[in-house]
């Protein structure tokens, strides 16, 4: 793909969709805008949005990528991304749009669905009596964006769960069908450090541990407390902007750079925790990589210490 001109690289995106058509079950979208498909509210078009609906679209979706060569990128819920302004060119496959079955296996053992809800999936667990994942509670993401992630809180994270993941890799103009331990995939801060960048995970393996429902139901609870009164839920936003530095809080930080408040535009670092960037209306991924820009000069010229970017960024020139 890289050096093509933008007429080609729209051809190809219609072969793509030419080929998929009355063949795919699920939704192939064109030109949609991004901004309905993320938290923040912000991105530009995507040339083609997929909601593939199971496990054999996503196959044959991604047998048609690698044979037309196209260029893509996989969503869950979006709550962890800022797209930009242009949006993307190629395909932006939408898991959380199907691939939602749920397998109890017993004995705290679930299978489940990338697209799946990762707050249903604490509900469905808590039901049965399935401990480990009720301090994740209220994190907005699917289950896949949680594991490619290592979405955690309150000292807990979803990779201490995980037994196995299956994901298609497409790699040197192949699809391969693959399973891998949860030790395999490298868990680490908000992170699964052995996959590779374009992996589609789509189903995850579990094995939680058994408790006492109304004390699981406790814990649950008293995440989404917590949630509530440290973060800005009432406005868009991408949860944390920044990764924590080692043995430091990014959040603390930037509060002691007194930028809390701080605006560009329409994104503003959020009053209630300082990590978060909320959308006030309008804000425009521009303003938000100004905003992060300005946030990050300022930790570093006062702190020392220069923040890395939690948020995953898509249809940015640098993201390759
Ligand atoms: C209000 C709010 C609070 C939040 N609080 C927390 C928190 O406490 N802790 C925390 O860890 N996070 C938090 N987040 C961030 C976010 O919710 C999590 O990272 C979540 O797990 C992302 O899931 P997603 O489905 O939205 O992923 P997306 O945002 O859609 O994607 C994130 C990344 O994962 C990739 N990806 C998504 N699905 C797949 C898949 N199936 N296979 C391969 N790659 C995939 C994407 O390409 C992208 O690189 C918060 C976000 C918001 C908006």
């Amino acid at each position: 793909m890289a050096g093509m001109k933008g007429d080609e690289r729209h051809g190809t995106v219609r072969d793509v969709r030419e080929r998929l058509k009355g063949r795919l079950k699920g939704a192939i979208l064109e030109d949609v805008p991004l901004s309905g498909y993320t938290s923040f509210r912000i991105g530009g078009p995507a040339d083609l949005l997929v909601l593939p609906k199971d496990w054999e679209d996503l196959v044959l979706l991604t047998s048609v990528l690698v044979e037309e060569e196209c260029k893509y990128v996989v969503l869950g819920r979006g709550t962890n991304v800022l797209v930009s302004d242009e949006g993307y060119r190629g395909v932006v496959i939408v898991l959380s749009g199907g691939l939602r079955r749920l397998i109890v296996r017993g004995e705290g053992e679930v299978e489940v669905e990338a697209g799946y809800d990762l707050n249903h999936l604490i509900l469905r667990c808590m039901d049965y009596g399935f401990s480990g994942l009720e301090r994740l509670a209220g994190i907005p993401g699917s289950v896949g964006g949680a594991v490619r992630m290592n979405a955690g809180a309150q000292g807990e994270c979803i990779g201490n769960w995980v037994r196995g993941i299956k994901l298609l890799r497409i790699d040197d103009g192949e699809v391969t069908d693959k399973e891998i331990t949860g030790q395999q995939a490298g868990f680490d801060y908000r992170k699964a450090g052995n996959l590779k960048n374009k992996d589609i995970i789509y189903l995850v393996k579990l094995k939680l541990d058994i408790d006492d429902v109304e004390e699981i139901g406790k814990r649950r609870q008293e995440a989404l407390r917590w949630r509530r009164e440290t973060q800005p839920l009432e406005k868009p936003s991408a949860g944390s902007v920044f990764l924590n530095p080692p043995g430091g809080s990014a959040g603390a930080m930037i509060e002691r750079c007194g930028l809390k408040g701080l605006r560009v535009g329409d994104a503003a670092v959020s009053m209630k925790h300082a990590n978060f960037i909320v959308n006030l209306g309008k804000a425009t991924a521009d303003d938000v990589a100004r905003l992060i820009d300005k946030v990050r000069e300022e930790v570093l010229r006062r702190e020392g210490v220069e923040l890395r970017e939690e948020i995953v960024r898509i249809g940015f020139p640098e993201e390759g």
